[in-house]
Protein backbone atom coordinates (compact mmCIF):
# COMPACT_ATOMS: atom_id res chain seq x y z
CA UNK A 1 0.00 0.00 0.00
CA UNK A 2 1.35 3.34 -0.69
CA UNK A 3 1.63 5.66 2.13
CA UNK A 4 -1.19 9.09 0.98
CA UNK A 5 -0.29 12.01 2.60
CA UNK A 6 -3.10 13.51 4.94
CA UNK A 7 -5.50 16.12 3.65
CA UNK A 8 -3.56 19.43 4.35
CA UNK A 9 -7.01 21.10 4.58
CA UNK A 10 -8.20 18.95 7.91
CA UNK A 11 -5.63 16.12 8.66
CA UNK A 12 -7.69 13.69 7.56
CA UNK A 13 -6.11 10.19 6.91
CA UNK A 14 -8.50 8.56 4.77
CA UNK A 15 -7.24 10.56 1.55
CA UNK A 16 -7.15 8.45 -1.73
CA UNK A 17 -6.02 8.92 -5.35
CA UNK A 18 -7.62 10.23 -8.02
CA UNK A 19 -6.15 10.15 -11.21
CA UNK A 20 -3.11 13.07 -10.76
CA UNK A 21 -5.04 14.42 -7.64
CA UNK A 22 -5.37 13.62 -4.31
CA UNK A 23 -9.16 13.52 -2.75
CA UNK A 24 -9.87 14.00 0.60
CA UNK A 25 -13.55 12.34 1.86
CA UNK A 26 -13.86 14.41 4.90
CA UNK A 27 -13.68 18.14 3.72
CA UNK A 28 -13.93 17.35 0.02
CA UNK A 29 -10.62 18.96 -0.69
CA UNK A 30 -8.61 18.17 -4.02
CA UNK A 31 -5.07 18.49 -4.17
CA UNK A 32 -2.04 17.41 -6.45
CA UNK A 33 0.69 15.46 -5.58
CA UNK A 34 3.06 17.44 -8.05
CA UNK A 35 6.20 19.40 -6.26
CA UNK A 36 5.61 23.11 -6.55
CA UNK A 37 1.89 23.11 -5.16
CA UNK A 38 2.89 25.17 -2.26
CA UNK A 39 -0.44 23.35 -0.11
CA UNK A 40 0.74 19.84 -0.27
CA UNK A 41 3.24 21.31 2.29
CA UNK A 42 1.03 23.01 4.73
CA UNK A 43 1.69 21.92 8.34
CA UNK A 44 -0.25 23.41 11.15
CA UNK A 45 0.43 23.85 15.10
CA UNK A 46 -2.10 22.50 17.43
CA UNK A 47 -3.96 25.47 17.23
CA UNK A 48 -4.59 25.42 13.15
CA UNK A 49 -1.48 27.93 12.62
CA UNK A 50 0.34 27.32 10.19
CA UNK A 51 4.06 26.52 10.64
CA UNK A 52 6.82 28.08 8.05
CA UNK A 53 10.53 27.14 8.42
CA UNK A 54 12.55 29.17 10.58
CA UNK A 55 9.25 29.49 12.56
CA UNK A 56 10.16 29.81 16.82
CA UNK A 57 7.75 27.33 18.58
CA UNK A 58 6.78 26.12 21.97
CA UNK A 59 6.13 22.86 23.36
CA UNK A 60 2.44 22.04 24.49
CA UNK A 61 3.31 18.84 26.84
CA UNK A 62 6.23 17.45 28.24
CA UNK A 63 8.04 14.74 25.71
CA UNK A 64 9.82 11.76 26.46
CA UNK A 65 13.03 11.10 25.05
CA UNK A 66 14.08 8.16 23.45
CA UNK A 67 17.87 7.25 24.58
CA UNK A 68 17.61 10.06 27.32
CA UNK A 69 16.63 10.21 30.86
CA UNK A 70 15.26 13.93 30.94
CA UNK A 71 11.98 14.50 28.84
CA UNK A 72 11.59 17.79 27.02
CA UNK A 73 9.44 20.12 28.95
CA UNK A 74 6.13 21.83 28.50
CA UNK A 75 6.84 25.49 27.62
CA UNK A 76 10.48 24.85 25.75
CA UNK A 77 10.76 26.93 23.24
CA UNK A 78 12.17 26.06 20.02
CA UNK A 79 13.68 27.94 17.17
CA UNK A 80 14.22 28.00 14.06
CA UNK A 81 12.13 24.44 12.96
CA UNK A 82 12.20 23.22 9.84
CA UNK A 83 9.37 21.45 8.13
CA UNK A 84 9.21 17.97 6.95
CA UNK A 85 5.92 17.79 4.88
CA UNK A 86 6.10 13.91 3.46
CA UNK A 87 7.28 12.64 7.51
CA UNK A 88 6.26 8.58 7.41
CA UNK A 89 6.31 8.60 10.59
CA UNK A 90 4.17 11.79 11.11
CA UNK A 91 6.91 13.58 13.37
CA UNK A 92 6.91 16.70 10.72
CA UNK A 93 9.20 19.20 12.30
CA UNK A 94 13.14 19.08 12.42
CA UNK A 95 14.68 21.01 15.18
CA UNK A 96 17.16 21.29 17.53
CA UNK A 97 16.75 21.60 21.68
CA UNK A 98 18.87 22.94 24.26
CA UNK A 99 20.47 20.25 26.03
CA UNK A 100 18.95 17.49 23.61
CA UNK A 101 20.35 18.23 20.02
CA UNK A 102 18.42 17.73 16.60
CA UNK A 103 15.35 16.38 17.55
CA UNK A 104 12.00 15.30 15.34
CA UNK A 105 8.79 16.25 16.78
CA UNK A 106 5.06 16.11 15.82
CA UNK A 107 3.35 19.54 14.81
CA UNK A 108 0.37 18.22 16.98
CA UNK A 109 2.36 18.78 19.75
CA UNK A 110 3.40 22.67 19.40
CA UNK A 111 2.26 26.23 18.62
CA UNK A 112 3.40 28.90 17.62
CA UNK A 113 5.76 30.68 19.85
ZN1 LIG B 1 -9.78 17.09 4.35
Amino acid sequence: MENLPNCPKCNSEYTYEDGSLLVCPECSHEWSLESGNEEVNVIKDANGNVLNDGDAVTVIKDLKVKGSSSSIKIGTKVKSIRLVPDAADGHDIECKIDGFGAMKLKSSVVKKA
